[in-house]
């Protein structure tokens, strides 16, 4: 049975006004990334970094879906499991987009955990109290659902499954800094890139003469909901075929 893998990042919730890392003008002038981003910020300041996402969980209500979120969740409705739905985005809107199964590779911003067992719970656009107790365990070390960076990305183990099993990879949005979608594209016959700026491709050893773009089998300039109805034909022309 044919699948297809679909890798989203930043650029398909952009236009939804969720900014991303390199925005300028967004959070980064009020809040150095590192310092909320990190373990070793984390450690030295949990008060801090808990308002952080307290404050980016608050603005969640406020968003809604884009087009190309919608079409997503279309293929998915129709397709089900022949579609593996991964994104790097912490936001809900493919969930608000009606998605019933979204893999987020670097976690969510309505959940907390528990550091004691594991647990994660959904507490929506709500602020992490201070005295926020685990609702499994009733442990008092509670955090963000962030994977940060130094440490691990457990969901990531999902990449492989989708590689393996899927016939057509599709990378939406996402610069490829943090996952390589040359690496994962050069897997497969059939890639599709939704980007609306072309990017070198840059690896460990340097940057590359070649564009990212030259590495899929076809590249679609636009922006994410510019390229909706596009994506959403041509995943049904190659899971109907
Ligand atoms: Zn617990």
């Amino acid at each position: 049975m044919r699948k297809v893998f679909i890798l989203s990042g930043a650029g398909l919730s952009a236009e939804s006004g969720i900014p991303t890392f390199r925005d300028s003008g967004g959070w980064w002038e009020k809040y150095d990334v590192m310092q909320v981003c990190s373990v070793q910020g984390w450690q030295e300041n949990r008060a801090l970094v808990t308002r952080f996402y307290n404050e980016r969980r608050a603005e969640l209500k406020q968003k809604e879906p884009n087009a190309a979120h919608h079409a997503i969740a279309k293929l998915q409705e129709r397709f089900g499991e022949r579609i593996w739905n991964l994104t790097q985005n912490v936001d809900d809107l493919l969930e608000k987009a009606g998605c019933q199964k979204v893999i987020h590779l670097h976690g969510t911003l309505r959940d907390l955990r528990c550091e004691a067992c594991g647990h994660v719970w959904d507490i929506g656009y709500r602020a992490q109290r201070e005295d926020e107790r685990c609702p499994a365990c009733a442990a008092a070390s509670v955090r963000h659902n962030i994977v940060m960076f130094g440490e691990p990305a457990p969901a990531y183990r999902y990449i492989k499954r989708a590689v393996d099993e899927s016939a057509l990879f599709i990378a939406i949005g996402t610069s490829g800094d943090v996952i390589d979608i040359v690496m994962l594209a050069s897997d497969f016959s059939h890639s599709i890139l939704v980007d609306p700026k072309r990017k070198m491709y840059v690896t460990s050893f340097g940057s590359h003469e070649r564009y990212i773009d030259e590495y899929f089998e076809t590249y679609l300039q636009k922006r994410a909901a510019e390229a909706a109805a596009e994506l959403e034909e041509r995943v049904t022309a190659f899971l109907s075929r």
